[in-house]
């Protein structure tokens, strides 16, 4: 089949690499002008560890492995430690591996087959499915047919949008925004430990791993009205989310954060949909069932869901809509899981009020104690 991905993010290198191999004619459009690889580090765990096995990845990712959660720590305006972030609340086993989220993205680029029509810059602009075809046409000005389209374009999905109608009427928002940048004037190898500042309703931390530095950011706050493409308005948000603000480090890496080209910034909101297919056009990864960053779960959920889709449409091979609900009934209990396991994140990473600062800091160190 001629297969179309909207976005080159995990999940769209993971299916870009197995439908390949599968032996389908694959192109992938990506509306940067090249491979999203920043972000703080990200895990592999569950059932996504056997996939990267059967992926051939493992061994690389084996390789990138870092542990930089095991060494967390919550400290006070001054920078003095106060308590652990105890191992046990985020993952699910000692199996899972950590992993810079640019090694990840670097090691799927480099599985991707040689034949696979990687194009940055472009956007699918529409999408017209007559049944046995969807022609797209695209930002460039190009159109071109496929078999079948995969929405692969993370949380704000374009082919989500333009398939299965506007993003609010899918997403819960959690009540949080994130930033997460480089802080290289602050990396130094003896530094390891990561640090984490909160305030009510806002937290500011840096990361050390290998010779990086990553400043992050979570904020309380209602829905932001912004356009998620203007990185210059999402710098605004976060410099206003902590204007005024001068404890520990603060300054520092909101400055870092202004000088950098590629900030992540988002709104941490969950997608649920009551399906994520029509006809021929299916959602995978974020797009589909984003569970937000609080779920540690993203990556993991695309390298699982651009496996069995695969898969399906192996079994299916006549009968794409058939292929389409066999993923999504292998995928959604995953994803499912994952959606809950997040909802408790904001309390752990971000507590509203010093009483909930307090109280979670007075639970993990009755937990390190144990
Ligand atoms: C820059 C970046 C940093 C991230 N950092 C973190 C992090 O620190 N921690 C964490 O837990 N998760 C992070 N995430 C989210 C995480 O990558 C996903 O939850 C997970 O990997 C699932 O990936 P995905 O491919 O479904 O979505 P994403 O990783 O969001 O990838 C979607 C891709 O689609 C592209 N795209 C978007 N719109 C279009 C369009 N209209 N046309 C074509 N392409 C489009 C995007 O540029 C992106 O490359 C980050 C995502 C991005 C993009």
């Amino acid at each position: 089949m001629r297969i179309l991905i909207s976005g080159a993010g995990t999940a769209g290198l993971c299916a870009g690499i197995n439908l390949t191999r599968a032996g389908h004619q694959v192109e992938i459009v990506e509306r940067a002008g090249h491979l999203r690889v920043n972000g703080s580090p990200i895990d592999v765990r569950g059932a996504a560890i056997e996939t990267a096995r059967e992926m051939g990845i493992l061994d690389a990712v084996h390789q990138h492995r870092i542990t930089m959660t095991e060494q967390t720590t919550f400290v006070d305006s001054s920078g003095t430690a106060v308590a652990p972030l105890v191992v046990q609340e985020i993952n699910d086993s000692p199996e899972d591996i950590e992993i810079p989220r640019e090694d990840l993205m670097n090691i799927l680029r480099d599985a991707l087959p040689d034949q696979v029509d990687l194009r940055f810059r472009d956007s699918i602009a529409t999408l017209t499915d007559d049944g046995n075809r969807v022609t797209a046409t695209f930002d460039s000005g190009r159109e071109a047919g496929y078999d079948i389209v995969v929405g692969a374009d993370g949380v704000h999905s374009r082919v989500r949008a333009l398939v299965f109608g506007p993003e609010e009427q899918f997403t819960e928002h959690l009540g949080v925004y994130v930033a997460i940048g480089d802080a290289p004037a602050q990396a130094s190898p003896e530094h390891r430990t990561t640090e984490i500042l909160n305030l009510p309703g806002r937290m500011a931390g840096m990361a050390y791993y290998r010779d990086k530095a990553l400043g992050m950011f979570e904020f309380r706050s209602e829905p932001i009205e912004y356009d998620y493409h203007d990185l210059d308005a999402q710098k605004r948000i976060l410099t206003e989310a902590f204007a005024g603000i001068e404890d520990w480090k603060v300054p520092q890496l909101l400055k870092n954060a202004q000088d950098d080209p590629d900030l992540y910034f988002d709104v941490i909101a969950q997608i649920h949909m009551p399906v994520w297919h029509r006809g021929r056009v299916v959602l995978i990864g974020d797009a589909a069932h984003c569970a937000t960053p609080m779920a540690g779960r993203g990556a993991s959920l695309a390298l699982l869901g651009a496996w069995a889709l695969t898969k399906e449409l192996d079994r299916h091979s006549a009968n794409p809509e058939a292929a389409f609900s066999a993923y999504e009934q292998r995928q959604r209990p995953y994803a499912r899981a994952a959606q809950e396991f997040a909802r408790g994140g904001a309390d752990l990473v971000v507590p509203a009020t010093w009483e909930d600062i307090e109280a979670r800091n007075t639970r993990l160190r009755a937990m390190q104690q144990r």
